[in-house]
């Protein structure tokens, strides 16, 4: 269940620079966060998961589980 939950957080990521939600895992970075790709712009950073905020949508769906 916490895959999923991940998941669901991990796909609601979009470009810092552009907005674009197409965005790519580029390895950890040297402090262990994720770092993350824009495929559009190439724009390279880091999302921390615990700064992370929930959307309502994604509130509403892990209630439901
Ligand atoms: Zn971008």
């Amino acid at each position: 269940m916490l895959r999923i939950l991940a998941l669901l957080i991990l796909t609601s990521i979009n470009c810092p620079r552009c907005g674009s939600p197409n965005i790519v895992k580029n390895g950890p970075t040297h402090s262990g966060n994720q770092n993350f790709k824009c495929i559009y712009c190439h724009k390279q950073f880091v999302q921390d998961p615990r700064h992370q905020p929930i959307s309502e949508e994604t509130k509403e769906l892990i209630s439901q589980l």
